[in-house]
């Protein structure tokens, strides 16, 4: 059991669990966004829909023994479509939940209020609320990785389309009849300006690697930064392709800030910059004049912090707060 001084007393404390495909990141957040628990919890052996949320409530269950005081509520973050507390449907590497209302599972079972939302989504909200964006109320959040995802908020809150399907970023289509996308669809960003697809770029132009060998956007970016011509080949298309689609969200947005997250974004502010730097010159001006281009920085925290940011929200719990 961990005490607190009298300050802490009167603070507001959330728990959060960020639901991955391998593992539940699940930790403790006061209302000022520090993390006063956390442990990770492996997915390896849960191999049904019960067992998994099983392992969920017992998390929860351990984050609420370590403090005495109240709990305002639990933050749940979830890849796929999420609904008013609702799975409409999961992520493929999870076994179930479909159509599944865990929130309400999870309110019966813990007696703890409960809100969940879509994982990319909670990141946006944990960068806008204590991290890259912490000062803006209009934000575009975008995860470049093996995919591309992203959030919007706007005044301060997440949008999400009509019953929260929307906000799909990197399916934004920049090329007519392009590449063919797991969504579905063709010529998506994310076919285009993912790390998979910088990874395939470069490993087709670089004549002297195969398909086989294990590259990372790790690898390209140091070669890029040496000055080798198929790594800087491959990142210019990189940053012309990113820089196209977010040249789309500042003209419909207008954001303050574009927070880009994922391990890449992190390589150094270079990143950032070659972005601005295209956008600076083919958004239209007005709408482009305050908006920046900035890195992520929670890491992988965003998602825990997004979770109890969204409690927080929620549950209004600067209420009573003492001022
Ligand atoms: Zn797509």
């Amino acid at each position: 059991m961990i005490t607190l001084n009298n300050t802490e007393m009167y603070q507001s404390y959330a728990i959060g669990i960020d639901v991955g495909g391998s593992s539940l990141k699940c930790g403790v957040v006061n209302h000022h966004g520090e993390i006063l628990y956390s442990t990770i919890i492996s997915l390896k052996n849960a191999k049904t829909q019960g067992a998994i949320i099983a392992l969920i409530v017992e998390a929860i269950q351990t984050c609420a023994k370590k403090f005495k005081n109240p709990i305002l509520g639990v933050g749940i973050g979830f890849p796929g479509i999420i609904y008013n507390n609702k799975i409409i449907a999961g992520a493929d590497n999870l076994p179930g939940f479909k159509q599944l209302a865990l929130g309400e599972i999870l309110q019966d079972v813990t007696r703890y209020n409960i809100v969940m939302d879509n994982d990319a989504n909670l990141m946006g909200l944990g960068e806008m609320t204590y991290g890259a964006a912490k000062d803006c109320s209009d934000v575009v959040f975008l995860t470049v990785g093996t995919g591309i995802g992203g959030a919007v908020m706007i005044d301060s809150k997440l949008y999400g389309g009509f019953r929260n399907r929307g906000t799909e970023l990197g399916h934004i289509v920049v090329q007519h009849n392009g590449i063919a996308c797991a969504c579905g669809g063709k010529g998506c960003l994310e076919a285009y300006a993912s790390v998979t697809a910088l990874l395939n770029h470069y490993q087709f132009i670089h004549p002297a690697l195969s398909e086989m060998e294990n590259i990372d956007g790790k690898y390209i970016v140091e070669k890029y930064l040496a000055g080798e011509e198929y790594a800087v080949k491959a990142m210019e298309l990189h940053f012309d392709y990113l820089a196209t689609g977010i040249i789309s969200f500042i003209n419909i947005f207008s954001p303050q800030k574009i927070v880009i997250g994922g391990g890449i974004s992190e390589a150094g502010a270079f990143y950032s910059r070659e972005i601005e730097r295209r956008i600076k010159t083919l958004a239209v001006p007005i709408t482009s004049t305050d908006s920046l281009v900035v890195s992520a920085k929670l890491g992988n925290k965003a998602g825990l912090l997004g979770c109890a940011a969204h409690v927080f929200q929620k549950f209004k719990a600067f209420d009573y707060a003492p001022k």
